[in-house]
């Protein structure tokens, strides 16, 4: 089974893949529904997810000109009042200010296929430095080294350096230029840097590659399974591959670093143009 020509690889999509390849499959190429709950029980996993949902729908509207005023009179649930104060109080310190760009898409061709990436924001000073910022509401903050090894870290500044010279004033970005930072609404003054490099940037392009040309090489009915079964626990398959564990706490889900279930580019491979 291969991948379709207009298939967009997606930093969720490629971290399914990393994770397990029939997940994959199973999820991305035959797009199979199966009636069970990432984690469990699930209207807290829910309740969760909506919060976070409308944490970054908060922040989007504050970007693009919204008051404070207005927006505070939508917020009733406590853990959002929380968010929202702390957002206001203790924002990511010395942002660019010249452009500001919230919920934008980039994407740049990859072997055979584009690679795709929603910034929750970038800020940017043309020219000198681009911020890319990522909003998280998980209840615990990690540690930063385990941020630099996740595929978004990874995926967010290599994409940005491709892609981002219609930002930075026609000119090509230098990995240099390029910093991420983690802003944890329930840490607000403990985000987490992550600075880039130009030979990080080597490393990861490779890796991309070589991860895009493995699974366009693959052409089994059936993709492997992991062998690790402990990541079956945060995934809907369970039952479907016959894997005997139940399933992961909404707490597990949010700790768990790699899983994109609350990141919200999962709908990315609908996206035919940049939203640019
Ligand atoms: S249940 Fe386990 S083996 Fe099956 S797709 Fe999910 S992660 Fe892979």
């Amino acid at each position: 089974m291969s991948i379709p020509p207009n298939f967009q690889f997606t930093q969720g999509n490629l971290q399914d893949y990393v994770d397990c390849p029939r997940r994959f499959q199973l999820r991305h190429l035959l797009q199979r529904a199966w009636p069970a709950p990432q984690a469990e029980p699930l209207a807290e996993m829910e309740r969760r997810m909506e919060l976070g949902q409308a944490f970054h729908r908060l922040i989007h509207q504050h970007t693009i000109g919204i008051s404070e005023e207005v927006l505070a009179r939508t917020i009733s649930a406590p853990e959002l009042t929380r968010w929202w104060h702390n957002y206001l109080t203790a924002p990511p310190p010395n942002l660019p200010t010249t452009l500001r760009h919230a919920e934008i898409v980039l994407a740049t061709p990859l072997s055979d296929h584009r690679l795709v990436a929603k910034y929750d924001l970038l800020a940017v000073e043309p020219g000198q430095r681009l911020v890319i910022v990522d909003w998280k509401t998980s209840r615990h903050r990690p540690a930063p080294s385990a941020l630099e090894n996740r595929l978004q870290t990874r995926i967010y500044r290599y994409l940005l350096v491709k892609a981002g010279v219609p930002l930075n004033q026609g000119q090509p970005v230098s990995p240099e230029q390029v910093e991420m930072i983690y802003w944890f609404a329930d840490y607000p003054r403990q985000p987490a840097h992550l600075p880039y490099s130009t030979g990080q940037f080597t490393v990861d392009e490779d890796f991309l590659l070589n991860l895009i040309t493995e699974i366009e090489g693959r052409d089994e009915a059936v993709w492997p399974l992991t062998p690790d079964e402990s990541r079956c626990r945060f995934c809907p398959y369970r039952s479907l591959c016959e894997r005997n564990v139940s399933a992961a706490t909404p707490s597990e889900v949010e700790d768990e670093l790699n899983w994109p279930a609350f990141d919200l580019d999962l709908d990315l491979e609908q996206i035919a143009e940049i939203a640019f």
